[in-house]
C-alpha cells in the first residue's frame, strides 16, 4: 500500500519564501511517491484574532497557492480545514489524553503568547493537538514541515503511542519530514528569528506575490554581517540564509554557488538572488491568477469528501474504543 502523507499552512498573512521553500516545495516533490493530503489549516488560523471576511478571502488565496506552486489537485487531496469536522471532534478527544504540563512546553504557544500578552486564547494553547488530529485523523506516515514543527510533531507522536497503548492500536505513528536545507529560512531583518507570516515586520519575508521592485527592496534592505566573505559558516547565519536561498531556488550545488561569489560583495549577491527569485516567483504568480473560482470550488468540494471517507473512518475507530457510542454511523 501506497504510504500517506499529511500537511498544511495557515490562511494567516501571506505564503513566503520560508513556507516555500521548508515545505510546499516538498510536498509537490512528495505527492507522487505518496497519497498526499494538503490542508488549509483555517481552524488554527483563529487561535489568534482574524477578520472574517479576510480569513475567507487569504483560504481561497492559499489554496491558489498550493496548485500554483505545483500540487496537483488529481494527485494530491486539497481541502479546507473547517469543511472536515472530524478534526475538531478528535481534537477533543486528543484533548482528554493531553497532558497540561506538556502543552506547556511548546516553544510555539510561549513565543505567539509572549506577543499576544493577555489576550491568549485556549485555542492557541490547543494548538498543537489540533495539528496532532489533523494528522492521525489521515492514519499519516510522513509529514513534511519546517523545522519549527518538530516539537509539535514529536507531541503527535506522544499521543497517538499513548492513544494506541490505553485503547488499542488505533493510529499510525508518523514521523517528520524535515529538509536538510531550507527547513528554517531566517527572517531578512533579523537573522536570528525564522520567517512568520505573522511577523509584524514586512520587510523580513519575501513573499510569493511580491512584485519585482519590492523583492529587490526587501534583498537590497536584508541585514548582513559583519566581513566580506560570502560563504555557508553558521557563524554568518545572514549571509548564509541569502546563500540557502540562492541554493534552493537555483538548485546549484552549494560548492557552486560559493565559487560563484567568491571574490564579489554583498551587494553582487543581494542583486543576483533578487535576480533569480523574481524569475522564479513569475510563472507562480502567473498561474495564481489563471484559477477560476468555480475550478477551485470543484478541487476543494472534491477534496473535502475525499478526506472525509478517511476521516470518519479514523473517528469511528476512535468513538468505538473509547467508548462513545451514539448514531455516529448513521451520519
Ligand atoms: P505563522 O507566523 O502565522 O505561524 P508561518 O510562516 O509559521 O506563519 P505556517 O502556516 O504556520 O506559516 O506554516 C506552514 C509551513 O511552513 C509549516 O510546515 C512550517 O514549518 C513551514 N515554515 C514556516 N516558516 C518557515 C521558515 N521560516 N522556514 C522554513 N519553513 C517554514
Ligand atoms: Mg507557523
Amino acid at each position: 500500500m501506497q504510504k500517506r502523507i499529511f500537511s498544511g499552512a495557515q490562511p494567516t498573512g501571506n505564503v513566503h519564501l520560508g513556507n516555500y521553500l521548508g515545505a510546499l516545495r516538498n510536498w509537490v516533490k512528495l505527492q507522487h511517491e505518496y497519497e498526499s493530503f494538503f490542508c488549509i489549516v483555517n481552524l488554527h488560523a483563529i487561535t489568534l484574532p482574524q477578520d472574517p471576511e479576510l480569513l475567507k478571502q487569504k483560504t481561497r488565496d492559499l489554496a491558489r497557492i498550493y496548485l500554483a506552486v505545483g500540487i496537483d489537485p488529481d494527485v494530491s487531496t486539497v481541502f479546507v480545514q473547517s469543511d472536515v469536522p472530524e478534526h475538531a471532534e478528535l481534537t477533543w478527544v486528543l484533548n482528554c489524553v493531553s497532558r497540561m504540563s506538556e502543552l506547556e512546553r511548546m516553544t510555539q504557544f510561549k513565543d505567539k503568547a509572549r506577543k499576544q500578552q493577555e489576550n491568549v486564547s485556549v485555542g492557541l494553547f490547543d494548538y498543537p493537538v489540533l495539528m496532532a488530529a489533523d494528522i492521525l485523523l489521515y492514519q499519516t506516515d510522513l509529514v513534511p514541515v519546517g523545522d519549527d514543527q518538530k516539537q509539535h510533531l514529536e507531541l503527535t507522536r506522544d499521543l497517538a503511542i499513548r492513544f494506541n497503548r490505553d485503547f488499542g492500536q488505533t493510529f499510525t505513528v508518523p514521523d517528520a519530514y524535515i529538509p536538510k536545507v531550507g527547513a528554517r529560512i531566517m527572517s531578512l531583518s533579523d537573522p536570528s528569528k525564522k520567517m512568520s507570516k505573522s511577523d509584524d515586520d514586512p520587510h523580513g519575508c519575501v513573499l510569493l506575490m511580491d512584485d519585482a521592485d519590492t523583492i529587490q527592496r526587501k534583498f537590497k534592505r536584508a541585514v548582513t554581517d559583519s566581513g566580506t566573505e560570502i560563504r555557508f559558516d553558521p557563524a554568518r547565519p545572514a549571509i548564509t540564509n541569502l546563500l540557502e536561498i540562492f541554493h534552493l531556488i537555483t538548485n546549484r550545488p552549494v560548492e557552486d554557488v560559493e565559487a560563484h561569489f567568491a571574490g564579489k560583495g554583498y551587494a553582487q549577491l543581494k542583486g543576483e538572488l533578487a535576480d533569480v527569485t523574481v524569475e522564479f516567483l513569475l510563472p507562480i504568480q502567473r498561474s495564481v491568477q489563471e484559477i477560476s473560482e468555480e475550478r477551485l470550488d470543484e478541487i476543494l468540494t472534491f477534496g473535502r469528501e475525499k478526506a472525509r471517507v478517511i476521516a470518519k473512518q479514523t473517528l469511528q475507530d476512535v468513538f468505538d474504543r473509547t467508548g462513545l457510542t451514539g448514531t455516529y454511523h448513521a451520519r
